[in-house]
């Protein structure tokens, strides 16, 4: 083991943190009971002019818990829910809670196929959906899927007011039962439904709570998608758990954002470092504006150093860094609210933090022995905010969870201090500002054109994003495409962030001689190319 367990660095950034964290619920549903009881008429949400108190949130998520049951909705089951940062999220995962089901969080950022694939592979009964995206999206996407009833933001409205009033007896849910699948494309493969669990939820609420310091009076910024985990948990879990007021961006608009924090005095927020970009970049921003906003997380994606030190500049406030994957339920390491993050050497980019809590880090090498500080190799991370699995995949599990430790596919290493730098990827996953894409999902596209004969998809440097999609393709012979033609047929078929922002059409793809794609070498050539001579 490389010395976390002594925790040697942690009396540096002594700000009363526990050494260790014990679960105060079994599960997020009795841990929201605990909180509604508590600040009944306390906001909840906020969201535009119309704030939701706890007793309303207990109520509302009583009567769509009825209604799910009256559908026929029963213990076990999948409900999707295929919505923006709105209040009928969080009344949706809590009613399906209370009917004793499992949410499925869907990207509303998806299109047909995207969203076929995850009811498929759930099996959700129930789908949730804005209404908007009923009519473009989800009304051609049900048909052959296991979904039963399709519940529009309007259906839920209608829902909520004749049900009022009723509610099932609680479910009795323990820590180990999956309360949400989140859908990865993990380290391989096509998306997955990582199970994050009631303890997992549980776990990291009280991590956010006690790494950071956030209690009933704070106003968490709910700028992060909810439908993926840190949204999830570092602004929905942390909520339910310390009954500081949920500050909802049902999109995100940097000029209307600096406006809400300055309304809202909120406190904290986590979210991807293009956030952070863009609200130095609106124009009423102002360290006055900004200046409640003293808890600020970056996750998701590589954080530059110089991002950093402009926003303290302009606003006065640091930008921490946390870092964790879907299967980690959020965070894994993170930088204390004392501690300002060291910046790694190779990359530039700045330590992710130490573990958090009751969490073991290992560095392993190629053939899986521990690797001591400073030497590079995967992360592998084992601690009670860590998935099971992933839904109905066995195979894609032992894989990637062997023994219950998870191989992140994240390359990198630990200082002698404790703190961890990522410096590569062992995965072909490419991050655009903290949204994930899966090249084979993009190529698999790419290869419904009937003029492509093959297809490579890589991630290339991006000023704005960290990282964006490139594909390099070859034709059929005598077919005829144009970039732009190829560009536009990936747009209409899947999320904005996913398709290529530029084709390069190659008479042929590089390959092993086994024919995999040497995927590194295209990386290459185009940072190569973008390169000033
Ligand atoms: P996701 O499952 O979408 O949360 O993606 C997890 C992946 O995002 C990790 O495996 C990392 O590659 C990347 N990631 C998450 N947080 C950070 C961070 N703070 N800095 C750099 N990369 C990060």
């Amino acid at each position: 083991m490389n010395g976390y367990q002594e925790r040697p660095w942690l009396a540096r950034y002594d700000q009363g943190l526990p050494a260790d964290l014990q679960p105060e619920y079994t599960s997020a549903l009795e841990m929201f009971a605990a909180t509604a009881a508590a600040h009944s008429a306390a906001d909840a949400i906020r969201h535009f002019d119309e704030p939701i108190s706890w007793r309303e949130l207990d109520v509302l998520s009583d009567a769509f818990a009825a209604a799910l049951a009256d559908l026929g909705f029963a213990p076990g089951e999948r409900a999707a829910l295929y919505l923006q940062n709105v209040p009928e999220f969080v009344i949706a995962l809590l009613g399906v809670w209370k009917a004793g089901g499992v949410a499925v969080t869907v990207n509303p950022m998806n299109k047909s196929r995207e969203l076929d694939l995850i009811l498929r592979d759930s099996g959700a009964t129930v789908l949730v959906c804005l209404s908007e995206l009923y009519d473009e999206v989800a009304r051609d996407t049900v048909t052959g899927t296991d979904v039963r009833t399709v519940v529009t933001t309007e259906d839920l409205a209608r829902m909520l007011e004749r049900f009022l009033g009723q509610g099932p007896p609680p479910p009795r849910f323990g820590p180990g039962d999956v309360a949400v699948l989140t859908y990865t494309s993990g380290t391989t493969g096509p998306p997955k439904g990582a199970m994050n669990t009631h303890g997992n939820l549980v776990f990291n609420a009280q991590t956010y709570r006690d790494w950071i310091g956030i209690g009933p009076l704070d106003v968490i910024l709910g700028v992060a998608p909810l439908f993926h985990i840190t949204g999830l948990v570092g602004h929905v879990m942390l909520s339910l758990l310390t009954g500081a007021p949920l500050v909802l961006m049902h999109r995100f608009d940097p000029e209307r954002t600096i406006d809400t924090i300055r309304a809202e005095r909120a406190t904290f927020t986590v979210g991807s470092i293009t956030v952070f970009i863009a609200l130095m970049n609106a124009t009423n921003a102002s360290k006055d504006a900004l200046s409640s906003l003293t808890k600020v997380y970056s996750g998701g994606a590589p954080i530059p150093p110089s991002t950093v030190a402009a926003f303290q500049d302009r606003f006065g406030q640091y930008i921490h860094n946390i870092y964790g994957l879907t299967e980690t339920t959020s965070p894994s390491h993170a930088v204390p609210l004392k501690a300002e993050a060291p910046v790694d050497k190779l990359t530039g980019a700045l330590s992710v933090g130490v573990p958090v809590f009751n969490t073991v880090v290992r560095v392993v090498g190629e053939d899986g022995q521990d690797l001591p500080p400073g030497e590079i190799g995967e992360l592998v991370t084992s601690g009670p905010q860590v998935v099971p699995g992933y839904w109905n995949k066995p195979g894609e599990t032992e894989h990637a969870l062997p023994g219950g430790a998870l191989h992140t596919g994240d390359v990198g290493y630990m200082d002698a201090d404790g703190w961890f730098y990522l410096v590569d990827r062992k995965k072909d996953q490419i991050n655009a500002g903290g949204y994930k894409i899966w090249p084979r999902e993009v190529e698999d596209v790419l290869y419904e054109h009937p003029a492509v004969r093959e297809a490579a998809v890589v991630g290339v440097p991006d000023e704005y994003r960290g990282e964006t999609v490139k594909a390099y393709v070859s034709l059929r012979p005598g077919a005829a495409a144009s970039p732009d033609e190829l560009i536009d047929f990936c747009k209409e078929r899947m999320a904005a962030y996913k398709y290529p922002r530029e084709v390069e059409l190659l008479d042929d793809i590089p390959k092993t001689v086994t024919g995999k794609l040497l995927r590194r070498e295209l990386r290459t050539r185009s940072v190569l190319e973008a390169a000033p001579e």
